[in-house]
C-alpha cells in the first residue's frame, strides 16, 4: 500500500478531523500547528482592540434640522472617529445621511426663499402698473392713444 506523497500540506488534523490544507513551514507543519499558541495569541490581539461602545460612550445626537447643526454634528463625529469614540463604520453610514440632510435643508430653504420672493413679486405685480411687454395681457391701457380699427 502506497500512500500518496504528502505535498506540501500540513500533517496534521484540524479539530473537526480533516486533514490541514495550509502550506507546511518546517517539520510537515503548517505555522499554526506548528506554534498553537499563535493562533490564540492572534486572537487574543484582536480581541484586544478598541471597542466601540456606542450606546454608553456616544453622545446622543443634536437635532440635525439646519445647516448649522449638520456641521457642528459632523465636526463632532470626526473628532469621536479619532478618538475612537465612534466606530469608522457607524461614521460611514452617518455621513451620506447628514449629506442627504443637508441637501433637504438647502432644498427646503431654497424653497422657502423662492416662496418669499415670489410673494413679493406678486405684490409688486398687483400694486404696479404692467410694464412693456404686457399690453397684449393689460385690459385698459390707460396711455395707449392709438386705437386700432
Ligand atoms: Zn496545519
Amino acid at each position: 500500500m502506497t500512500l500518496p506523497k504528502p505535498g506540501p500540506h500540513c500533517k496534521a488534523r484540524t479539530k473537526n478531523g480533516k486533514r490541514c490544507r495550509a502550506a507546511t513551514t518546517e517539520g510537515g507543519l503548517c505555522f499554526f500547528h506548528a506554534n498553537p499558541n499563535k493562533a490564540s495569541e492572534l486572537g487574543r490581539i484582536g480581541g484586544r482592540s478598541k471597542r466601540y461602545k456606542t450606546d454608553e460612550n456616544a453622545d446622543p445626537l443634536p437635532s440635525l434640522h439646519t445647516a448649522t447643526a449638520i456641521r457642528d454634528a459632523v465636526a463632532r463625529l470626526i473628532a469621536d472617529v479619532y478618538a475612537g469614540k465612534v466606530h469608522p463604520k457607524i461614521a460611514a453610514g452617518i455621513a451620506p445621511l447628514m449629506s442627504l440632510q443637508l441637501q433637504a435643508i438647502e432644498t427646503a430653504d431654497l424653497e422657502r426663499r423662492l416662496a418669499s420672493v415670489e410673494k413679493l413679486v406678486a405684490k409688486a405685480d398687483a400694486n404696479e402698473m404692467p410694464e412693456e411687454g404686457l399690453e397684449d395681457t393689460a385690459p385698459m391701457q390707460p396711455t395707449s392713444t392709438d386705437t386700432k380699427t
